[in-house]
C-alpha cells in the first residue's frame, strides 16, 4: 500500500518525528538530502514499522497515497526553500505539504500564500519538545487552512503529547498562526528560565546555599504551583557533579547563554504588535549581556558593589523567592498571551487563547501544572482583557506581591541582577496604576513638538502655546 505520509529531513527531528509515525503505525515514506541519514534510519528503526525510503523527491512523493502530506523537517530559513522549491512542481493540486522546522511566523504567510497561488495547502507547524518529544509525543502546534488540518489531524493528534487524554495538538489557524504560537512559547521558555537563573543566583550570593543545596530547593518547589518540566530539570542539573573536578557542574559550565534566535524574535513581533512582553525582553538582553565578554571584562572588579553584606532569613527567604519566582512566571504568561492575542486580531486568526494553553501541557518544554490554570481562566471569560486579573491570576499574584516587592528590594540591596523580576514587578505595578506619568510624557511632547494631548474631562486634541501666551488651544 501507498505511504500515508512522508518526512523529508531525517537530523534528529525528521527521523524521530517519522518514527514516532511509523510507531503509532501509519506508513510513512522517508528522505533526506544525503541518502546516508535516510539508510542509517531503515537499517536501526526499519522494524519499527512501515517504512519506505526514498532516494530522492521524485521518488518520495511517488511512494504516496493522494492527497500527498508530505512534512518538510530540515534547516529552518533557505533550506527549507530550497525543498518547497524543488518539491513544488512534483505535485499535484490538493496536496499538502507541512513546514514542521523552526520557521519565522512571516516566513510561514509568505510559503502560504505562493503555494495557494499553486493549488496547494501549505501548514506551518510549529513543533516542540526536542529530539525526546518528537520520538515520544511532541507539542504540536499546527497552522494553515482547515481542509488541510482535517486531512492531517488524525496522524497529528495521534503522535502528540496526551495529557488526561487530550492531545496536544490543536489547529491553531491560518497560516503563519501556528508558528507564531510557537515563536510564542520560545519566548516564554526564554522569560521562565531567565527567571529560574535569578532564583538560583539570589539564594546561591544571598543566601550562600550550594548548588546540590538549591537544587533540594527546586524539588521541593516541584511539589506546588510551580511543578513544571523546567523546574525539575533544575533540580537535575543543580545536582549534577562535574567529574574532573569533582565540584559542582554548573560551575564548570562557561556562564554565556546562548541563543538560537527565537527569543530575539518574540521581542521583534511583540515591539511590532505594540504588546509589552519585558520579561522576555529581560530574558534575552541578559542572554546578550552574559556574552558580552568585552564589556563584562572591562566592568568585573572595576565597578563598585553595594557596601554591606545583606542578611535575611533563610527560610523566610527562599519563600519569597518561590512567590517572586511564580509571580514574575504569570506575568511571563499573561505579557506571551497578550501578544497572541494582539497578533491573532491583527492577521485575523481567530485563536483560541484557552486551547493554545491545552497544547502545551505536555509535550514541550514549558509543561506545566499551571497551564491548567490558563485554561480555566479563559473559559471563564474568553475574553479575558490579561490573564492577571482573572481571579485565580490574581489571588495568586496577590498572595506574592509582598514578597516579590521584598526579593526585588534585596536583590537591589545585595547587587545581585534579577532583571526579570523587576521588570515583571514593574509591569504589574504599571498595569494597575491608576495614574501613569505617561501624562507628563505627553506634556513634554506637547512642548516639545507640538504633538498634542487629550484631556481627562474633555473630550478633543489640545496644544498649548508654550512659547506665546501658554493658553490652551484646540489642536
Ligand atoms: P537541523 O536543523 O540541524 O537540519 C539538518 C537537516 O536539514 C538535515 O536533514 C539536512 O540534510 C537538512 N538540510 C539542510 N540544508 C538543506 C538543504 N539545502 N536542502 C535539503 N535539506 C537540507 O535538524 P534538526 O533535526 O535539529 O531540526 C530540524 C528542524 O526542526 C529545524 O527547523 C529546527 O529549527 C526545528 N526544531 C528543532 C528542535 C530541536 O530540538 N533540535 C526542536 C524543535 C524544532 P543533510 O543531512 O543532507 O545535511
Amino acid at each position: 500500500a501507498p505511504a500515508q505520509i512522508a518526512v523529508t529531513g531525517l537530523a534528529v527531528m525528521g527521523r524521530n518525528l517519522a518514527r514516532n509515525l511509523a510507531r503509532n503505525g501509519f506508513r510513512v515514506a522517508v528522505h533526506n538530502r544525503s541518502q546516508g541519514r535516510t539508510d542509517a534510519l531503515i537499517e536501526e528503526f526499519g522494524h519499527e514499522g512501515e517504512f519506505t525510503a526514498a532516494a530522492d523527491l521524485p521518488a518520495l512523493v511517488e511512494s504516496l497515497e493522494t492527497p500527498r502530506k508530505i512534512i518538510i523537517m530540515v534547516k529552518a530559513g533557505e533550506p527549507t526553500d530550497a525543498v518547497i522549491d524543488e518539491l513544488v512542481p512534483l505535485l499535484d493540486e490538493g496536496d499538502i505539504v507541512v513546514d514542521a522546522g523552526n520557521a519565522h511566523f512571516a516566513d510561514t504567510r509568505r510559503r502560504e500564500d505562493a503555494l495557494k497561488a499553486k493549488g496547494l495547502h501549505f501548514v506551518g507547524a510549529g513543533v516542540s519538545g526536542g529530539e525526546e518529544g518528537a520520538l515520544n509525543g511532541p507539542s504540536i502546534m499546527p497552522g494553515g487552512s482547515t481542509f488541510a488540518y482535517a486531512a492531517l489531524e488524525p496522524m497529528l493528534t495521534k503522535i502528540a503529547a496526551h495529557v488526561n487524554g487530550e492531545s496536544c495538538c490543536v489547529h491553531v489557524g491560518p497560516d503563519g498562526a501556528g508558528h507564531f504560537v510557537k515563536m510564542l512559547h520560545n519566548g516564554i521558555e526564554y522569560a521562565d528560565m531567565q527567571l529560574i537563573a535569578e532564583a538560583y543566583d539570589l539564594l546561591r550570593h544571598v543566601l550562600g546555599l550550594s548548588a546540590p543545596e538549591i537544587a533540594d530547593v527546586f524539588r521541593d518547589w516541584n511539589s506546588g504551583d510551580l511543578e513544571s518540566f523546567l523546574i525539575e530539570i533544575t533540580a537535575e542539573v543543580l545536582s549534577q557533579v562535574d567529574e574532573s573536578t569533582g565540584g559542582p557542574f554548573v560551575d564548570v559550565v562557561l556562564d554565556q547563554a546562548e541563543q538560537k534566535g527565537t527569543g530575539r524574535w518574540t521581542v521583534q513581533v511583540a515591539l511590532d504588535l505594540g504588546i509589552p512582553v519585558s520579561g522576555m525582553a529581560e530574558a534575552v538582553f541578559a542572554r546578550s549581556l552574559s556574552g558580552d565578554v568585552v564589556r563584562r571584562e572591562a566592568a568585573a572588579g572595576v565597578l563598585p558593589g553595594p557596601a554591606g553584606k545583606v542578611s535575611v532569613d533563610r527560610d523566610a527567604f527562599i519563600e519569597d523567592v518561590r512567590h517572586a519566582l511564580y509571580s514574575s512566571k504569570l506575568v511571563a504568561y499573561a505579557q506571551g498571551f497578550d501578544a497572541i492575542r494582539a497578533a491573532s486580531e491583527q492577521y485575523g486568526w481567530n485563536i483560541d487563547l484557552g486551547a493554545m494553553a491545552t497544547i502545551w501541557r505536555g509535550g514541550c518544554i514549558i509543561r506545566a501544572r499551571f497551564l491548567d490554570r490558563i485554561k480555566e481562566a479563559y473559559d471563564r471569560d474568553a475574553n479575558l482583557p490579561s490573564l492577571l486579573v482573572d481571579d485565580y491570576f490574581k489571588e495568586a499574584v496577590a498572595n506574592g506581591q509582598e514578597a516579590w516587592r521584598r526579593v526585588v528590594g534585596v536583590a537591589a540591596a545585595a547587587g545581585v541582577p534579577a532583571p526579570g523580576f523587576s521588570a515583571s514587578l514593574s509591569y504589574y505595578d504599571g498595569l494597575r496604576a491608576e495614574r501613569l506619568p505617561a501624562a507628563l510624557i505627553q506634556g513634554l511632547r506637547d512642548l516639545f513638538g507640538a504633538h498634542t494631548y487629550h484631556r481627562v474631562d474633555r473630550e478633543g486634541a489640545f496644544h498649548l502655546d508654550w512659547s506665546g501666551d501658554r493658553k490652551e488651544h484646540d489642536a
